[in-house]
């Protein structure tokens, strides 16, 4: 067994028909006893995940290889006694969304942030990755197949993966499979693989040239992308899921049943959901909230500022579309049909600020909560975003958007990892447009004040005609049209 003292080796096998993997992890020499932690929420999802309800045990092996009990220390942290290097743990893996861990026949896909302990005094030491029971043979039929963004090497039969450090380890997902699909496209300095598992999309070549295209649309309007690497982690399974979750040089986006990706419709939510996790390669895994920076796994982080996180995120995912041709004007229209009818239902906008119900997401920002209570900074978020985009527009007669704030943001506070500010933002803003946008700032991102007339506004300087109507059911109905 390895003796390096800089990283922590954890080896992994699978109990495949109990859904269980089983971890020993071995961690360099220290003096003194000891907090071993679990993840208690994964970035992506900002409210507690709980994830120690999967442990079934977890227990210390001294040197002369008796086991030892761990007493907790609180939910997710375990008391280790000095001299134990040795932690065993078994772990239960039966779900199958973009942020989980889960064992099946043919499936094995692990979020790290779900099921890896760590020592919290020692968040530098980098990680190797062992999966003893994994045979990996890519070119043979019904072979299994590795795809992963780590660094990796099939060691004496076992595919054995490198993390540089803890933030690295735990944003580091990985799938194999005897089923995977796979491709790759490079645009500029860039490698990007797609990895399917399951379900294929029905028009493979369609698929690939709109990531091609939105990638280079991306990619142009950020000048750099932060990796040499991107890996895309399609999970198509034939049950019902929606959900992407970005990461440091990848994501995982599932979407199912087997019906609903391959229609139209379902077509054009993937690529909508891949553009958004694409724009979060530099948003938010860079130019990133510093409550945030860097993430901190032991408790709640609460920040106001998912608006720019995720509204940001959403509003150019779905604008980029439009940008690289593959959404026309009415496709955009469309999608900004939905997410205003969306914004406008919400009575909670009126009551809770969407900085607010970013600081909230941690209690009930991922369900529907109580009626009229918050906001989302997904919808109020992107919503936000476009005012400001147009509103940079317009003072600049088009010279500047908000994607050239963007663009600042990331050579400014995205390359060097530094936490993005509230202030650091509205004041890169101001600079871009020439003028102060205070208003905006007050009224809707930290205020609750009605945002119709201005969106009116923004969408006519646009040369769209923006009205509204109640149906019978009550519901606030949008209409979009291109003015003559
Ligand atoms: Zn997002």
């Amino acid at each position: 067994m390895s003796e390096n003292v800089n990283h922590v080796r954890y080896e992994l096998r699978r109990d495949i028909a109990k859904q269980r993997i089983h971890f020993t992890a071995t961690f360099p020499k220290r003096q003194g006893s000891w907090s071993l932690q679990l993840p208690t929420w994964r970035p992506g999802r900002y409210e507690l995940g709980n994830f120690a309800q999967y442990i079934l045990w977890v227990e210390g092996v001294n040197q002369e290889g008796q086991r030892v009990r761990l007493n907790k220390i609180d939910l997710h942290a375990w008391q280790v006694p000095n001299g134990i290097r040795r932690i065993e743990w078994l772990f239960h893996a039966d779900i199958l969304n973009a942020g989980s861990t889960c064992i099946e026949n043919d499936l094995y896909y692990v979020n790290p942030v779900n099921c890896f302990m760590y020592d919290v005094e020692r968040q530098e030491l980098g990680a190797v990755i062992v999966l003893s029971d994994l045979i990996l043979e890519p070119d043979a039929e019904a072979g299994w197949a590795l795809a992963v963004a780590m660094p990796w090497e099939d060691l004496n039969g076992a595919p054995t993966m490198q993390a540089r450090d803890l933030q690295h380890l735990m944003d580091s997902p990985w799938m194999a499979s005897p089923k995977l699909w796979h491709d790759s496209y490079r645009e500029q300095d860039l490698d990007v693989h797609i990895w399917i598992h399951d379900t294929l999309p029905s028009d493979l070549a369609r698929f690939v040239a709109d990531h091609v295209a939105f990638t280079r649309s991306q990619i142009a309007h950020f000048g750099t992308f932060p990796t040499q690497e991107y890996h895309f982690f399609y999970l198509f399974p034939d049950r019902d899921v929606r959900h992407g979750v970005e990461h440091e040089d990848s994501t995982v986006i599932a979407l199912g049943p087997a019906n609903r990706v391959q229609s139209e419709e379902g077509y054009l939510e993937i690529i909508g959901i891949a553009s958004h996790e694409l724009y979060h390669a530099w948003n938010v895994k860079r130019i990133r909230p510093i409550e945030w920076t860097p993430y901190d796994f032991t408790g709640p982080c609460p920040s106001e500022l998912g608006y720019i996180a995720e509204g940001v995120t959403t509003y150019m995912g779905d604008l980029f579309l439009y940008k690289s041709g593959i959404v026309d004007l009415k496709g955009w229209c469309a999608l900004m049909t939905s997410l205003l009818e969306r914004h406008l239902n919400n009575p909670g906008r009126h009551n809770m600020s969407v900085a607010a119900s970013s600081y909230d997401t941690w209690l009930d920002g991922y369900k529907m909560g109580v009626r009229g209570r918050k906001g989302s900074i997904y919808v109020e978020g992107a919503v936000l975003a476009f005012l400001c985009d147009v509103r940079i527009m317009e003072l600049t007669a088009g010279k500047a958007s908000l994607s050239t704030a963007m663009r600042l943001l990331w050579e400014r506070h995205g390359q060097p990892r530094e936490g993005l500010t509230a202030d650091m933002y509205w004041d890169t803003l101001a600079e871009v447009a020439g003028d102060r946008m205070d208003d905006l700032r007050n009224q809707h991102a930290e205020g609750t004040e009605d945002t119709w007339t201005p969106l009116v506004q923004a969408m006519s300087t646009q040369g769209i005609l923006l009205s509204k109507r109640l149906d019978d059911a009550g519901t606030i109905r949008v209409l979009l049209h291109q003015e003559n």
